[in-house]
């Protein structure tokens, strides 16, 4: 029987919870699953265990809480053969303020930093702490860690993450850009300047997370300088159903002039938007270019204007970076759609950007590798690995505790 070598990494949201079971050593999955639509009728607890898989209906009151009693019982039964393997746990954990530039071994001084940055993640931050608290009963004897999506990005300079509004706002409230996806972007990082046989601390690299939730990272010398997201998950880039970037005016004219309120402020802007606002039609690329191709106006303009703003940003982020190695997609988008990848180069052929069509096709799925021509600017699709890097910081923090 091989000694505890299993990170349990829980990602608790107001409305999901995602868990699964990866060896630091090497990455590999040994349990997946998710808890998704709590709160409502439709919740449902979906596994994957080696060969098992299981789909489950859940009751509309359960919770995260709720969930991580019930995986206890599991691992005290069916699930005993991982139990006896986990090593620890790791905890994302969306908003880590200024606190945190790497993730933390969970004490009651964390608790409290974690509890102070809800203000700044009022949707993500109290989900977080509920699903800590609620490991911390479950598992008390295993060492527990927080890691931080905005962590990496706590690299950035004043210029890049400050707003350009009265430094007070700063100072007395923390208002700042502060960025997201940081261990999606860190794993291309790493994974990156393996590629291009480069150390870490040297590598260049412009990483687009394309998911429901799309943010892009200008990394210099593994750290990371800029990213679109901000003060939340809403700046930047287009999304399934977020705006991204906005006129600020824009904001005064819906509240002044339409009577928009606060709460349909919130609404319009994390879920009504972005390409499903755009399209009419849906928030998902893969049915988006299923429509396109059958002739729905609406789902090629949502595309259109989601590859114009990404283009836009890589070129932007060209500039701070100075010399650019590689070029990465990741992400469900950035790893799947060969249009998305194709539209969005097509732009950016001033900057001598050249795709090879036939690879470009061909890597999908988890594969991984460059799709740009010989001889032009590097550019790969790296499938993320957001929750290795969570496994081996937990591993790397847990073994310090010990
Ligand atoms: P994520 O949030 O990283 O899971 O990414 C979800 C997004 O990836 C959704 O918009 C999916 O439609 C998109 N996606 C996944 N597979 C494909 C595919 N084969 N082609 C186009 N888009 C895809």
């Amino acid at each position: 029987m091989p000694g505890p070598s299993l990170v349990l990494i829980l990602n608790c949201g107001s409305s999901s919870l995602k868990f699964s079971a990866i060896d630091p050593a090497d990455g590999a999955e040994s349990l997946y699953g998710q808890a998704e639509a709590l709160g409502t009728s439709a919740a449902r607890l979906k596994w994957r265990q080696h060969n098992e898989e299981g789909d489950e209906q859940l009751s509309p009151t359960d919770d995260c809480e709720s969930i991580i009693e019930a995986l206890v019982g599991r691992f005290a039964e069916s699930w005993s053969h991982l139990r006896e393997r986990l090593m620890a746990i790791g905890h994302r954990v969306v908003h880590g303020g200024e606190h945190f530039a790497d993730s933390a071994l969970i004490d009651t001084k964390v608790l409290s930093a974690i509890r102070n940055c809800c203000e700044l993640a009022p949707l993500h931050n109290p989900a977080a702490l509920q699903g800590i608290q609620a490991s911390l009963t479950a598992f008390p004897q295993l060492p527990q860690v927080a890691v931080f999506d905005t962590a990496f990005h706590q690299s950035m300079p004043d210029y890049a993450y400050l707003y350009a509004l009265p430094y007070s706002l700063y100072r007395d409230h923390h208002i700042r850009r502060y960025g997201m996806h940081g261990s999606s972007h860190r794993s291309i990082a790493e994974r990156g300047a393996q590629l291009l046989k480069t150390p870490i601390d040297k590598v260049n690299i412009i990483s687009g997370h394309l998911g429901n939730g799309a943010s892009i990272c200008a990394i210099k010398g593994g750290q990371s300088l800029d990213t679109s997201m901000g003060l939340t998950p809403l700046e930047g880039l287009v999304m399934g159903s977020r705006c991204g970037d906005l006129d600020p005016g824009l904001l005064l004219h819906l509240g002044e002039a339409l009577d928009y309120s606060l709460a349909e402020l919130e609404l319009l802007l994390n879920r009504k938007s972005g390409l499903l606002g755009i399209s009419e039609l849906s928030n998902d690329c893969r049915e988006l270019e299923e429509a396109m191709a059958k002739g729905h106006a609406g789902a090629r303009l949502a595309l259109n204007i989601f590859c114009y703003r990404l283009a836009k940003y890589i070129a932007a982020y060209t500039v701070p970076l100075k010399r650019l190695d590689a070029l990465v997609f990741t992400g469900g988008i950035g790893e799947n759609s060969s249009w998305v990848r194709r539209k969005t180069i097509d732009w950016l052929s001033p900057l001598g950007y050249q795709l090879d069509a036939e690879r470009n096709e061909k890597i999908r799925f988890g594969a991984e590798g460059r799709i740009s021509r010989i001889g032009t600017p590097d550019i790969f699709v790296i499938p993320t690995r957001e929750d290795w890097v969570i496994a081996r910081d937990t591993a790397r923090l847990a073994a310090k505790a010990q």
